[in-house]
C-alpha cells in the first residue's frame, strides 16, 4: 500500500513536471515537424548560391534573386513583390584571367574587384612594380611616373600565409612570439610608408590610375588558409585585381629581387548605367488584426569574391523556410506576417533604411522584427537591444521553443540599441522592438565574412534548421500574443568613451542613387 502511493505520487509528480515544461502546442509541433521532415534549406541555398551567385547591387544576379524569391514565395501561395527603393551603378562580372608570364608562365588565383574597370576585350600584360617607399608626399609625387605602363602592387607582403592558430598548435613558442614580432614591425612600416604618401585609399589609386599605371594588384588576405576579402574598386579606367597571398608573396618576392616578373590580366566586366534597385517583400495577411506585422528581415545583397553563403544566403533562407513552414501551418496569423529581403545592406543598410522611411504607417505598427545576419551558425545570443520590457515577451515567445535549441541562447536584457551592423539597427533607430538573431561564429569573420570562400559548403544546415524552427516560433507567438509591444527604451548607460549617457541611434536616410560620383 505504502509502496503504491509513493509510486503514484512519483508518477503525479512526473506528469505535473512534464505539463509544466512541454505543454503541447500543436502549432509548435507543426512547426518542429515541417522543418525536420520536409526542409527546403538545401535545395533554397543551392538555387541561390550556386545557380544565381553572388548578389551584388546593381548587378543582373541581385534582380535574378529578387525575382527567384518573388517566385518561389508565389509558388508557396505567399503574396511577394518587388519594391523600388532606389538605383545603383549597375555592373556585372565578366572573366577574371590573371597569369605571370615572365620568367615562367603560371596562372595566378586572382580576381577582379567589384565595379573594377575591364580590360576592354583584350590581355594586358606588363611588369609589376612595388609601392614606393617615398620619404614624402614630395617625393611620393616625384617616384609617381615610374608606375607608367606598370601594374602597381598596393599591399604589404605577408610574412607568413599560415594562420595563427596553426603557428599555435605547431610553433615553438620562441619562433611564434618572433614571427608576430616580425609581423607587427612589417605592418607598422607599411602604414608609416601609407602616411608618408599622404593620400587615401581612394585618392591613391586615382593617383596611380593618372600616372598611366597599367592596373592595380592587391591582396586583401583575411588571416586563414587561402582566404581573402573581396571588396570594391577605386579606379575608373584601369583595372584593379585581388591576388591571393600565395601569388602575391610570389610576384612580390620576384619584383623585389630584381626578376621584373611580367603579368597578363584580362578581366571582362561589364558596365550597366544606372539600374533600379529593390526589396523583396512578402506577406502573410492577418485575419484578426491586419495592421500590425511581425516581420522577418536579413539582408539578400552580398559581396562577390564567394557566393554571399554565410552573408546572406544563410539568413536569407532561414527566412524563406520560416516563412514556408508558417504559410503551412498558420495560414490565418492573427497580426500580419511580413518578410524583407533587403537590397544593399552590404553598402550602409540601404534597402531596410528605405523601407522604414518610405512605410511609416507599418513601421509604427511592427509587434517585433526578428533579423539574421552573422553566418550560418545557430543563435547563440539573443539582446533586448535596450527595449526596457522586451525581456517579458521575448521570454514568453521563448517558453515554447525545444530545450536543445533555446538553452544555448544567451540572453541579455535590457541590453543596448544596436547602431548599425545589419538591418534591425535601421528599425531599432526607429524606435521598433527589432532583434538580431546572432549566430556561433564558425570562424566567420575571418574564413567566410567578404571573402572569396563564402560558399555553399559552409553552410551549416543543422544550425540552419535550428534557426528556421526558433524563428518560425517566434514569429508565430509575437503574432498570437494578447498585447501589443512595449516600445519603452531604457535609460542607457554613461558611455565610457565620451563620459555622456549614450543617445538612442537616430534614423537615417538611405543612399538612393549608389555608386555613382
Ligand atoms: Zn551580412
Amino acid at each position: 500500500m505504502k509502496k503504491s502511493i509513493r509510486l503514484l505520487s512519483i508518477l503525479l509528480l512526473f506528469s505535473a513536471t512534464l505539463s509544466f515544461s512541454q505543454v503541447k502546442n500543436p502549432i509548435v509541433e507543426s512547426i518542429i515537424k515541417e522543418a525536420t521532415e520536409n526542409s527546403q534549406l538545401k535545395k533554397l541555398a543551392h538555387e541561390l548560391t550556386d545557380g544565381i551567385g553572388p548578389r551584388l547591387v546593381g548587378t543582373p544576379q541581385m534582380k535574378q534573386a529578387h525575382d527567384w524569391a518573388v517566385n518561389k514565395y508565389q509558388s508557396w501561395g505567399i503574396s511577394a513583390k518587388n519594391e523600388k527603393w532606389g538605383e545603383w551603378r549597375g555592373w556585372e562580372r565578366g572573366v577574371s584571367h590573371i597569369d605571370m608570364v615572365y620568367p615562367r608562365v603560371k596562372s595566378l588565383e586572382g580576381i577582379q574587384l567589384a565595379w573594377s574597370p575591364s580590360t576592354n576585350g583584350k590581355s594586358i600584360i606588363a611588369e609589376t612594380i612595388i609601392l614606393g617607399d617615398a620619404p614624402d608626399s614630395m617625393a611620393f609625387q616625384k617616384w609617381l611616373p615610374s608606375v607608367k605602363g606598370k601594374f602597381v602592387m598596393i599591399s604589404m607582403n605577408q610574412p607568413t600565409g599560415r594562420p595563427d592558430y596553426n603557428w599555435e598548435e605547431f610553433a615553438t613558442k620562441e619562433s611564434f612570439e618572433k614571427m608576430k614580432a616580425e609581423r607587427t614591425a612589417e605592418s607598422a612600416e607599411w602604414r608609416t610608408r601609407m602616411t608618408k604618401i599622404g593620400l587615401s585609399s581612394k585618392n591613391l589609386a586615382l593617383a596611380l590610375e593618372k600616372a598611366g599605371a597599367a592596373g592595380i594588384v592587391a591582396s586583401n588576405w583575411s588571416a586563414g588558409f587561402g582566404v581573402n576579402k573581396i571588396f570594391s574598386a577605386n579606379t575608373t579606367k584601369i583595372p584593379t585585381v585581388d591576388l591571393a597571398l600565395e601569388d602575391y608573396g610570389m610576384v612580390y618576392r620576384l619584383t623585389e629581387s630584381g626578376v621584373n616578373p611580367k603579368i597578363s590580366i584580362r578581366v571582362d566586366s561589364k558596365e550597366l548605367g544606372l539600374v533600379p534597385t529593390f526589396n523583396t517583400i512578402a506577406e502573410i495577411r492577418g485575419t484578426e488584426k491586419p495592421e500590425e506585422y511581425v516581420m522577418l528581415s536579413a539582408h539578400f545583397d552580398s559581396w562577390d569574391g564567394g557566393t554571399g553563403a554565410t552573408d546572406n544566403a544563410t539568413g536569407t533562407i532561414t527566412m524563406l523556410e520560416a516563412m514556408r513552414i508558417l504559410k503551412k501551418v498558420y495560414p490565418n496569423p492573427k497580426r500580419t506576417i511580413l518578410v524583407g529581403h533587403w537590397g544593399s545592406e552590404e553598402q550602409g543598410l540601404n534597402g531596410s533604411r528605405a523601407f522604414v522611411e518610405d512605410h511609416p504607417e507599418i513601421v509604427k505598427n511592427i509587434q517585433a522584427l526578428f533579423n539574421q545576419d552573422n553566418g550560418t551558425g545557430r543563435v547563440v545570443d539573443l539582446s533586448g537591444q535596450g527595449f526596457l520590457n522586451a525581456y517579458d515577451y521575448l521570454g514568453r515567445w521563448l517558453n515554447p521553443v525545444p530545450t536543445d535549441i533555446k538553452s544555448q541562447i544567451k540572453t541579455s536584457f535590457p541590453g543596448s540599441p544596436g547602431g548599425g551592423g545589419s538591418d534591425y539597427a535601421s528599425f531599432v533607430a526607429a524606435g521598433v522592438p527589432a532583434f538580431s538573431l546572432s549566430s556561433l561564429s564558425w570562424s566567420y569573420g575571418n574564413y567566410t565574412w567578404h571573402t572569396n570562400r563564402d560558399t555553399y559548403d559552409k553552410i551549416v544546415f543543422d544550425d540552419v534548421q535550428n534557426n528556421a524552427i526558433l524563428t518560425a516560433i517566434l514569429v508565430y507567438m509575437a503574432s498570437e500574443d494578447p498585447v501589443k509591444t512595449s516600445r519603452e527604451k531604457s535609460i542607457l548607460p554613461v558611455s565610457s568613451r565620451t563620459g555622456k549617457p549614450i543617445e538612442w541611434p537616430t534614423q537615417r536616410s538611405p543612399t538612393r542613387k549608389g555608386g555613382v560620383n
